[in-house]
């Protein structure tokens, strides 16, 4: 065997043995909540299209409308010829939405954060880090190459004590955070982090991926200078996004690399945004719902009221979490077991995502069938 082959063959079997090996698995999807795998009919309560907005018809129409227009590639970096018609009013939109002067739209989440960061720090500068803040911060904090501090989850104590004991020995610092945290559904305190922000001169970025379009603006979010988010979640759709000022976004439209050095988004794909972000603004008991489901969900299993259509429920071990969803799947239930690395050692779990087009009476199945799952048999 060469050493290549070698290499993957050990990691591969470290992580089997450790319960971590993961697998892809042909997943169908039109039917929400429904998912088809593996030649069965499951109910799905691992999707982030909250709304279902990836297959509703108006934004599916969005998409072929744009796609006939102006094909299905941008042809270049936005830069050079990729921005298309459609970037402006998106970008428009995104920025009223979140009352900022201006947004830029990247290719994911994942390359809006690999790109801000590095964009705005650099190796004598500081950033600040929420311990559980998705991989993306980590990558575009690593990607900076400016100092890396990790304050407990939420923990605004310890933040202010490692802000005191760290700020001023670097130039430009930052504060970045998920503003819903994707595997643990819980909020972060965003006026807090935003005293903090002004006080210690730190530029705070927060991640709303799981807000927009389902949740409220969060207290203090106007006082957030760097607000970045996905399309890939309620949205339906693909593509990430920062509302910032104009001269940041304009900076931002310059420096980051991963918008500069990249193709634009398919005009469908900018099209389907548009028209998911009409259809929020347009229903928003149907955008509660949710929220209000996944309270039902915590109301029934005595679990902390959800703040968020995420819900944890934690159990300890990579095997037990696996062995819990397979026991689900039994059930006619798909709920993913998030494991290490996505979530910290011995924090295995079940993660729920509730959405609008999940029915009551599917939910309380559900949380009967988890009790019955987590109480021992005598
Ligand atoms: C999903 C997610 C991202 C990544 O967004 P993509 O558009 O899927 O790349 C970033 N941050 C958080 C908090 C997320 O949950």
């Amino acid at each position: 065997m060469n050493s290549l082959e070698q290499f993957a063959a050990e990691k591969l079997s470290a992580l089997e043995q450790r319960a971590l090996r993961r697998e892809l698995q042909v997943t169908s999807r039109t039917r929400h909540p429904l998912v088809e795998r593996g030649g069965k009919t499951l109910i799905s309560f691992s999707c982030n299209d909250y709304l279902s907005l990836s297959v509703h018809p108006a934004v599916i129409e969005a998409a072929v409308a744009a796609t006939r227009r102006y094909g299905v590639g941008s042809g270049a970096s936005r830069l050079v010829t990729g921005n298309h018609p459609l970037y402006a009013e998106l970008e428009a939109r995104l920025a009223a939405a979140k009352g900022t002067t201006d947004a830029l739209v990247f290719g994911a989440g994942y390359l809006a954060n690999s790109g801000i960061i590095p964009a705005l720090i650099g190796n004598a500068d500081v950033i600040f880090v929420d311990e559980l803040a998705h991989a993306c911060i980590w990558a575009g904090a690593k990607l900076s190459a400016a100092r890396v501090i990790t304050f407990r989850h939420n923990d605004m104590a310890h933040l202010a004590e490692l802000l005191v004991a760290h700020r001023r020995n670097h130039g430009r610092a930052m504060m970045a955070t998920d503003s819903v945290f994707s595997m643990d559904g819980d909020l972060a305190p965003v006026a807090a982090l935003a005293d903090l922000a002004e006080a210690h001169d730190a530029w705070l970025m927060t991640d709303d991926a799981h807000g927009l379009g389902v949740l409220p603006k969060p207290e203090g979010a106007a006082r957030v200078p760097l607000q970045m988010g996905t399309l890939s979640k309620a949205i339906g759709g693909y593509g990430g996004y920062i509302c910032a000022s104009e001269n940041v976004v304009a900076l931002l439209r310059n420096r980051a690399r991963s918008f500069v050095y990249t193709t634009g988004l398919p005009p469908g794909t900018v099209a389907a945004a548009i028209a998911a972000l009409d259809f929020i603004a347009a229903n928003p008991d149907y955008a509660a719902r949710p929220l209000a489901l996944a309270r039902r969900f915590t109301a029934a299993l005595d679990l902390p009221e959800a703040a968020s259509p995420i819900v944890p429920l934690i159990v300890g071990g990579a095997p037990e979490a696996l062995k819990i969803s397979q026991q689900l799947q039994a059930a006619g239930f798909l709920v993913t077991a998030i494991r290490p690395p996505t979530v910290p050692e011995g924090t295995a779990r079940l993660r729920f995502t509730f959405t609008a087009a999940h029915q009551e009476a599917d939910l309380d199945r559900l949380a009967a069938t988890v009790k019955g799952l987590l109480t021992p048999r005598p």
